[in-house]
């Protein structure tokens, strides 16, 4: 555990907070700070969001070990992460689950994201670049998925095609008072649960317009 004593407080109120242990152990081992732009580093052990550029933001530490523990994860699974952003969310669930598939719409954040779970040691977290809107269709379906933007009732039932049969989602909503829900498919059916008051970045549909340009072809 990372010897900051910030950190020691964070993690004691996760654990008063949080049932489930292998959660708990999980935030203990992710060290936040690697994630976290530099200057903002004394801050990473603070249970608040905080800017990692392109106007996006890491999680509040509290938040991210709630909403894993909503998908009830064994060890077996391979889980579907929508929003990349510092890759901090995908790392924790890389420690409860066998493989993290993780979208992000904006190439920028993929990359650091990336260099972020190399340097914490990370390798069973694949990076995607694209929308996660419309989930991972080459892998459908998930026993669990994990939204972090804000997502609108459409993106919800296209994501919730991609449960499995048991399966877990948890997102939240993109209504004016966002919510945190949690879906579980039960064959046909969907129980849908909703739960605390959360303020998520909005679900963008489509690729970063702002990716960069392919490289012109050599030799000409
Ligand atoms: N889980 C992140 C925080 C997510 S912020 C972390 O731990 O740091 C939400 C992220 O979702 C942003 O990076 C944003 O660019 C991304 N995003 C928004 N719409 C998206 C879409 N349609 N597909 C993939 N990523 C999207």
């Amino acid at each position: 555990m990372d010897s900051d004593p910030a950190a020691q407080l964070l993690l004691d109120e996760i654990g008063r907070r949080i049932g489930d242990p292998r959660v708990v152990a999980a935030m203990e081992e992710v060290p936040r700070p690697l994630f976290v732009p530099e200057p903002l580093r004394p801050d990473a052990w603070a249970n608040k969001p905080l800017a990692i550029g392109e106007e996006q933001t890491i999680s509040q530490p509290a938040l991210v070990a709630r909403m894993c523990e909503l998908l009830e994860l064994k060890g077996h699974e391979t889980v579907l992460d929508v929003g990349t952003g510092s890759g901090y969310h995908a790392a924790v669930l890389s420690r409860l689950a066998a493989r993290v598939i993780s979208i992000e719409r904006r190439p920028a954040l993929s990359q650091r994201a990336g260099e972020a779970l190399t340097a914490a040691g990370i390798n069973n977290v694949v990076l995607v670049i694209g929308d996660g809107s419309c989930g991972y269709p080459l892998n459908a379906p998930f026993t669990a998925i994990n939204v972090a933007a804000a997502t609108p009732p459409g993106a919800e039932e296209s994501l919730a095609r991609q449960l499995a049969d048991g399966g877990r989602m948890v997102l939240p909503t993109a209504a004016k008072v966002q919510r945190l829900v949690r879906l579980r498919r039960n064959g046909n059916r969907l129980i849908r649960e909703e739960l605390e008051e959360v303020a998520f970045v909005p679900l963008v549909a489509g690729q970063d317009a702002f990716s960069p340009a392919p490289l012109p072809s050599p030799g000409r």
